[in-house]
């Protein structure tokens, strides 16, 4: 288990992930099935897609069913009957996003829940127990996320408190799951907002605990593209090259190709899913906004150059017909689509940086692809 990279093209790298539940090749975009589910879309469909691993939620499945729910059905696999790999993230960032009422404190974080106000107490030991009982494959640390923009001060105080609790949970988890077999990977998470040297010094404190992964986090919160680029491009060079990275919440086709070339390996974004129940798509040529009055009678599918079964089966003027008058087929189909996009777009990335050609397919890429709407 652990990860292997097979082939490189400049920082670029195609590499293979092996966790417990089988392996993925990487670069690889996760889309987000926090509710133990990616929304609108049954597995054996996400499979035909391409779809091979997803991230669900901790604070979320915690909230509901309940972690003792998941365990009893099986685990998440069996629950949501997905046989591919499963990554969760801590609930670090929910809490930060959903929950106003939190309390944060060296021991751990106290909110209320965002369903029924009950107060929670999450610790970076109890984060593992419950990713251990939902069967997540790849585990994220409890981290605190600072919003942005946010102070030098407070960044660094945040990045101490997220050291801390990635020292603990290391510690945790390697006496829970010791001398077992089939084990999780456990990632770790590098904090410390838009401040470079905040960051480097997380990296290297992290590096001493040993992760499976580590993790760029507290990006895609509001901070402009620029700074965004900048931390990946500048921090990326002090990450473990041997081990696998993920650049979390992020991002456009533009972000990805940017961040692959930097040396990124793992995505995670709600972007395919969430935009395409607005009827907002991604194709060959950009973003396609379906509602759009000039659809109501065209004949083309929503991208020509798809060979998905939607773009096979359906034109532009019906996918908007059903978005007009609300029926649910439109959220499965305009979904369909994009994730199929996303899906077919990393296959080609890996296929590219195997061959040596990563900036050729990027320029044939965007000679089509505007980022403008
Ligand atoms: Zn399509």
């Amino acid at each position: 288990m652990g990860f292997r990279i097979i082939q490189k093209d400049g920082n670029a790298r195609y590499g293979i992930l092996d966790t417990k539940s089988g392996s993925v090749e990487t670069p690889l975009f996760l889309p987000v099935a926090s509710q133990a589910t990616v929304k609108t879309m049954p597995p054996d469909v996400l499979k035909k897609i391409g779809v091979n691993a997803v991230i669900s939620n901790t604070y979320h499945l915690h909230l509901r069913p309940g972690e003792n729910i998941i365990k009893k059905m099986g685990g998440i696999h069996k629950f949501m009957n997905f046989d591919g790999i499963i990554f969760t993230d801590s609930g670090g960032f929910q809490v930060y996003s959903l929950s106003d009422l939190k309390k944060v404190t060296e021991e751990g974080i106290e909110f209320k829940s965002h369903i029924d106000g009950k107060k929670i107490f999450f610790t970076p030991e109890k984060v593992i127990e419950i990713q251990s009982d939902i069967g997540s494959d790849v585990m994220m640390v409890l981290d605190e996320c600072p919003p942005y923009p946010v102070t030098y001060e407070y960044a660094k105080e945040s990045l101490n408190l997220t050291l801390k609790w990635a020292e603990r949970s290391k510690r945790f988890f390697n006496q829970k799951f010791k001398g077992k077999r089939a084990k999780p990977l456990l990632f770790g998470i590098g904090q410390g907002s838009v401040y470079i040297d905040l960051r480097r010094e997380g990296i290297e404190r992290l590096k001493e605990f040993d992760f499976d992964g580590y993790a760029i986090g507290g990006l895609a919160v509001g901070e402009p593209k620029d700074y965004r680029e900048r931390v990946v491009s500048e921090i990326l060079p002090f990450y473990p090259e041997e081990k696998p990275r993920y650049l979390m919440g992020v991002g456009y086709p533009e972000d990805i190709f940017f961040s692959v070339k930097n040396g990124v390996d793992i995505f995670d974004c709600v972007l395919p899913t969430r935009n395409a129940r607005t009827g907002l798509v991604f194709t060959s040529r950009g973003k396609l906004r379906i509602k759009n009055a000039k659809y109501t009678d065209d004949v083309l599918p929503l991208d020509p150059d798809c060979e998905c079964y939607v773009c096979t089966h359906f034109t532009r003027a019906y996918i908007r017909h059903l978005f007009q008058a609300e029926e649910y087929l439109s959220l499965y189909l305009a979904t369909y689509h994009s994730l199929f996009f996303f899906s077919r777009l990393m296959e080609r990335i890996r296929e590219a940086i195997r061959e040596k050609r990563l900036e050729k397919f990027e320029k044939e890429f965007f000679s089509k692809y505007s980022i403008q709407e």
